[in-house]
C-alpha cells in the first residue's frame, strides 16, 4: 500500500550534486557554480532591504525584477516570467503542458531535471541519443508536445547554433524549451527566437553567469500568451522579496557579471589545454564546465581519488552513457591548477 500515485513510487527521483557542509574546506567543482563572488550591489541590496518588506508578502510577479530584466535584455516587460530558480520554470512548463499521453523529448545526454518533470506528470519520454545538430532533425520528426534543449547542454558544454534551434522551433508543432542556465559563458544565445516564434521558452538562471546559485532566482521570456498558461501553475509567492531586491541589482550590474564570466571563459580555454595536454578527451565547451574522458584508469576512480585529495567533481553515477566521463566546474585559476597537480599525482 502506498499514498502515493504509482508513477511516483515508480521514479527515480533527481539526485544533485553534493553540497559540503559550510566550512568544508574542499575545492568544489561539481555544481557549476561561479568561483567569483557575486555583484557587491547584489550584496549591498540586500543589507539595505527595508523590514517592512520582509513583513508583507512579496510581489507575485516580481515587476521591478523583470522590468530591470527588460531593461538589460531589451524584452517588453509582458513578456518576462520570474521563477525561483529556472527549475521553478521548468515545474511550471511541466505542470501546465504535460499529462499521460502527453510526449516530451530531449536528447541525452541533457539536464536530467527533464525527464524526472516528465515522469511526475507521467508524461512519454523520447531520449535521442546523438550530436545536437543530428540530435535536432530527430527531434523535429519526434514533434513531442514538448521538446527540450539546453544550449549550451550539460553536461556536455555543446551549443546548439541558433540556426539550427530556429529551424526546429520552425518544424515543431508544439513548445520548444531552450535553457540557456549557461547562456552568459557561450559565444550566441537565440533570445530573440522568443519574439520570432510563437511556441518557443528561453529560460534564463542567475545561478551561474551572476553567481547567485543560493539566492534562487531565474526567468522565461516568451510570448504572452505561453506565459499566461504558465502563470496559472505558478506559487503564488514563487519569488521572495529578499531574492527579488539583490537579483534585480545583480541583473543591473551587467559589467559585474561580464567580468567574470570573460575570467571564466579565459581559465575554461587554458585548463582545456591542460586536460588535453594528459590525454583527456572533451567536446568543445560553451560553458563553465568541462565534461572530460580519462586516458586512463576509470572515471569512478578519479572521482573518488580526487575527492580523497579535497577536490570535489561530478560523476554522473546511475547514467550509462556518462560512465565513462567526469563533469568538471571551472574554478579559479588557483583551483583548476590544484586539479590539475592532483590528476597528474593520480594518473602517475
Ligand atoms: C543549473 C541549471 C539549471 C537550473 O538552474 P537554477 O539554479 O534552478 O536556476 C537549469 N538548467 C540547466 C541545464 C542547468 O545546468
Amino acid at each position: 500500500m502506498s499514498y502515493f500515485r504509482e508513477n511516483i513510487d515508480k521514479m527515480t527521483p533527481y539526485v544533485p550534486g553534493a553540497q559540503p557542509a559550510p566550512g568544508e574546506r574542499i575545492i568544489k567543482l561539481n555544481t557549476n557554480e561561479n568561483p567569483y563572488p557575486p555583484s557587491p550591489a547584489a550584496v549591498q541590496a540586500m543589507r539595505d532591504l527595508d523590514p517592512d518588506l520582509l513583513r508583507r508578502y512579496p510581489d507575485p510577479m516580481a515587476r521591478r525584477f523583470c522590468q530591470a530584466i527588460s531593461d538589460v535584455l531589451e524584452v517588453p516587460v509582458d513578456r518576462v516570467l520570474p521563477g525561483n530558480g529556472s527549475d521553478d520554470i521548468l515545474v511550471m512548463i511541466s505542470r501546465a503542458c504535460l499529462q499521460p499521453g502527453k510526449k516530451v523529448a530531449f536528447a541525452i545526454p541533457t539536464f536530467e531535471f527533464y525527464e524526472v518533470q516528465a515522469n511526475i506528470e507521467n508524461a512519454t519520454c523520447v531520449p535521442i541519443d546523438c550530436d545536437p545538430i543530428e540530435a535536432a532533425q530527430r527531434l523535429a520528426d519526434a514533434d513531442a508536445d514538448v521538446t527540450f534543449v539546453a544550449s549550451p547542454n550539460s553536461p556536455t558544454g555543446v551549443l546548439t547554433p541558433i540556426d539550427v534551434l530556429d529551424d526546429l522551433a520552425g518544424r515543431l508543432t508544439g513548445l520548444l524549451v531552450i535553457d540557456e542556465a549557461y547562456a552568459d559563458f557561450s559565444s550566441e544565445n537565440a533570445l530573440t527566437l522568443a519574439a520570432e516564434h510563437d511556441n518557443v521558452i528561453i529560460l534564463r538562471t542567475l545561478s551561474k553567469g551572476y553567481s547567485l546559485a543560493g539566492l534562487r532566482m531565474g526567468f522565461a521570456v516568451s510570448q504572452p500568451a505561453i506565459l499566461d498558461g504558465l502563470l496559472k501553475t505558478k506559487a503564488i509567492y514563487n519569488v521572495d522579496a529578499v531574492a527579488c531586491a539583490a537579483a534585480t541589482a545583480a541583473i543591473l550590474d551587467q559589467d559585474h557579471k561580464n567580468a567574470n564570466a570573460r575570467k571564466v571563459i579565459a581559465s575554461r580555454e587554458a585548463l582545456g589545454d591542460e586536460l588535453a595536454e594528459l590525454g583527456f578527451t572533451f567536446p568543445a565547451s560553451e560553458a563553465n564546465f568541462l565534461l572530460v574522458r580519462p586516458p586512463i584508469g576509470n572515471a569512478a576512480e578519479i572521482y573518488e581519488a580526487l575527492k580523497a585529495r579535497g577536490i570535489l567533481v561530478r560523476y554522473f553515477q546511475q547514467n550509462a552513457i556518462l560512465a565513462d566521463k567526469l563533469r568538471i566546474t571551472i574554478g579559479t585559476d588557483d583551483q583548476n591548477a590544484a586539479l590539475v597537480a592532483a590528476l597528474k599525482e593520480i594518473m602517475a
